[in-house]
């Protein structure tokens, strides 16, 4: 059933690194993201590789074995607060780049095995450094967010909710509506040189926001009892389907032979920004059968997370104990209000 999905992480797979050493300087309201570009494949199995993270997270030991919130995209998912989407950023790089350049750094290398051989030497390397909006960059985590929450509902199938579904599809489009501008942005930093292919490797045009618009109309649409009218347009959860694919659509995986085997994997030039990859995930939690996304019942949490066992509400323990005991207390004050309102009868009669 996982064929699709995993092949053993083990395996030889390419590396989807943006560049290693980041560093990030916030300025005002930007970041300025700089690393060095990797050259080979050692370098790249070194760096974090946001994949790479995603595929041992929820295929350590070969199986599906899921990990709560540690995988990457639900970390970029729940990464509520500035501190946290900066931190993401110096692991992974931007998730989508506004300006762009490169430049030449004379970098030590220090090969060191004790006892045996040391010897430094310094070389010319390339570095990266890009500019990342701060109000996209919290766009982009909110748009992702409801893009998991959407299929975690979606993966309900006949349960789902449909008003979470439609407040989904909402916030999923307020927060990609630049989405056109930032493809043409981006196709005039490859046309200029930058990176190695020279279109960007995803497209999402006006077209495809008016398409979007078009789904959340018929998601919130209220239900009647007009068998006309709902029998124009589409239902609410063939909606929040479309929407899904509008999105993973807009970043085409490729399929090209690594190693001895062809292998599915996203574009490998990620100079724009890692959000292809995000996308790609989104596209494999999206295909699987079986529920994989939780939203955290928790009210004073509401993470997502990932769910290991059938019938999982909660992301952690500690939630699970909080809000058993939030619902003790309302259920006690409930029954003490009542128990007291019948003594005041009890009295005046
Ligand atoms: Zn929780």
């Amino acid at each position: 059933m996982m064929a699709f999905v995993e092949r053993n992480w083990r395996e030889p797979y390419p590396n989807f690194v943006w560049a290693k050493d980041i560093s990030v300087k916030v300025c005002d309201d930007e970041l300025e993201v700089s690393g060095i570009v990797v050259i080979d494949e050692e370098e790249g199995r070194a760096a974090p590789d946001f994949l790479r993270e995603y595929r041992q997270a929820i295929s350590r030991y070969g199986g599906p074995k899921r990990q709560g919130k540690s995988s990457p995209h639900i970390q970029f998912a729940n990464a509520e607060t500035d501190e946290e989407l900066i931190k993401f950023v110096q692991r992974f790089g931007p998730i989508v780049v506004s300006s762009l350049r490169t430049e030449g750094r004379s970098t030590p290398y220090v090969i060191d095995v004790p006892g045996v051989v040391h010897y430094e030497y310094s070389g010319d390397r390339t570095v990266l450094v890009a500019r990342q909006v701060l109000a996209e960059l919290r766009s982009e985590r909110r748009a992702y967010r409801a893009a998991l929450s959407l299929v975690s509902e979606l993966q309900q199938k006949k349960y789902a909710d449909t008003q979470k579904l439609a407040e989904s599809v909402s916030e999923i489009l307020t927060n990609i509506s630049k989405w056109p501008e930032q493809w043409e942005r981006e196709r005039r930093l490859r046309e200029s040189g930058l990176g190695y292919a020279c279109q960007p490797a995803w497209l999402f045009r006006q077209e495809n926001l008016e398409h979007l618009e078009n789904y959340e109309h018929y998601a919130s649409r209220e239900k009647t009892d007009d068998p006309m009218t709902n029998a124009l347009g589409m239902d609410p959860i063939a909606a929040g389907h479309y929407s899904i694919c509008e999105l993973v659509n807009a970043f085409s995986s490729l399929v090209y032979p690594w190693g001895k085997t062809p292998i599915e994997a996203p574009h490998w030039d990620l100079t724009g920004g890692i959000r292809p990859v995000l996308y790609y995930i989104l596209r494999r939690e999206y295909l699987l059968k079986a529920r994989s996304i939780g939203i955290c019942r928790n009210t004073d949490c509401r993470q997502l997370f990932e769910i290991e066992r059938f019938g999982q509400e909660f992301c952690s323990e500690e939630c699970s104990r909080l809000q058993r005991q939030r619902e003790y207390w309302k259920k006690r004050g409930k029954n003490l209000r009542k128990r007291r309102a019948n003594t005041r009868k009890f009295r005046r009669s």
